[in-house]
């Protein structure tokens, strides 16, 4: 029988397996935490409240396949995801709209900026903050500015470590600027949530005769790649690999430790039902943390209390003992560089592939880790 082995259990990882599984592959699935579902790993709290332990997850798509598939392995909810920021002093929907606009400007003002941003942005729903930036006429350049000082500047200075103007575009247009009333952080055409969580979701793909698991295994201990080879022990492996974990870990780090953003989360339970006025609350300029979540209002889940994680970016650093887990990859031309000596390595070895945000070094959302799963074991099956 084929044989083929995943390296990491997130969502890239088992969608993979169960998809080549499906294709007839005897599939192993190496893990090195002891749970499956990546950083989309869901569990109860000791107050009984279901969260998200490594940061919430939130599921969009436009792409059917994707929703397709994974509606194999889950009931789900409705979720339409908002999100609320503090601007001078007011709660106001993120990504900024026409409510933000009304809350913070002045009627004659704000009736001024929407008519002209209409007009000027005809037939587009939204357009990027950098647009505005951009745009010729002077009153869009001012509100632009507004928007980008009271949105992005600070928000974004916390979340990376690093000025606004070091931080990729594309990293800045991943939130819009709305130009109407739509108060959805999202305008996908899915947008739903797994009923019982991504963690049953993901384990139910895992479900399969063809796939067997193993948690708390470092795959780095079996398998070693080198001079154009895979390895298992000491012995040449010819089934197929595909990677998913962090690809400088698995080369032990031979080209340097890739930089990225860590995270650290301070969980809160409190004896009342509610917290906030929304799942995620966003602080672009007060506090220390940049966003608290309130998981209940993710997971549909009542309970007489709720807990909340306020969320503090951090550096990362594989020694230290808080911000050694890698969250967000930071794509700049040094360590693309760094990152394309190791791809360079791997796609030297035609029985291994790379998949997932720590393998391919991308800052991917759910979906496209999905799509990219689906895909690779389309081309590993021919
Ligand atoms: N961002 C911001 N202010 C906000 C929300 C987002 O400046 O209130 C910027 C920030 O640079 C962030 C990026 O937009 O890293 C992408 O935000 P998103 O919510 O997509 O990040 P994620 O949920 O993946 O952490």
């Amino acid at each position: 029988m084929k044989k083929a082995v995943v390296i990491g259990a997130g969502i890239s990882g088992c969608t993979v397996a169960r998809a080549l599984a499906e294709k007839g592959y005897k599939v192993t699935v190496f893990e090195k935490r002891n749970h499956i579902g990546g950083n989309a790993y869901e569990c109860f709290d000791e107050h009984g409240i279901r969260i998200h332990k490594y940061g919430s997850h939130i599921f969009h798509t436009n792409e059917q396949r994707v929703y397709d598939f994974l509606s194999r392995f889950t009931e789900w909810y409705p979720y339409e995801h908002k999100v609320l920021g503090l601007i001078d002093k007011k709660f106001v929907p993120i990504p900024f709209n026409f409510t933000s606009l009304e809350a913070l400007f002045d009627k004659k003002e704000s009736d001024y900026l929407k008519e002209k941003l209409t007009r000027v942005f005809e037939g587009k729903e939204k357009v990027s903050v950098l647009d505005l930036l951009n745009a010729d006429d002077d009153k869009i350049k001012d509100f632009g500015q507004f928007v980008f000082d009271k949105v992005f500047v600070n928000y974004t200075a916390k979340q990376w470590g690093v000025p606004i103007e070091q931080v990729d575009k594309s990293v800045i247009n991943r939130v819009p600027v709305i130009l109407g009333y739509d108060d959805r952080y999202f305008q996908d055409k899915f947008q739903v949530m797994p009923l019982l969580g991504f963690t049953d979701m993901i384990n139910n793909m895992l479900n399969h005769k063809n796939i067997k698991v193993k948690l708390n295994f470092d795959a780095k201990k079996l398998f070693s790649f080198r001079n154009g080879k895979v390895y298992k022990g000491s012995f040449p492996y010819s089934g197929k690999v595909i990677i998913t974990a962090a690809i400088d870990e698995m080369l032990n780090y031979v080209h340097g430790v890739l930089p990225y953003r860590s995270l650290e989360f301070e969980f809160t339970n409190y004896n009342q039902p509610d917290f906030q006025a929304a799942a995620v609350v966003n602080y672009p300029n007060d506090e220390k943390f940049t966003r608290i979540t309130e998981f209940k209002k993710l997971t549909n889940q009542i309970a007489d209390t709720t807990t909340v994680a306020r969320e503090y970016p951090m550096t990362y650093d594989i020694k230290a003992e808080k911000g050694n887990i890698p969250y967000y990859v930071i794509n700049n031309e040094k360590n693309n560089l760094m990152y394309s000596k190791y791809k360079a390595e791997i796609e030297g070895i035609k029985n291994v592939s790379l998949l997932g945000r720590l393998a391919e070094y991308k800052y991917y959302n759910m979906d496209n880790c999905v799509l990219k799963a689906l895909e690779l074991a389309d081309k590993i099956s021919g």
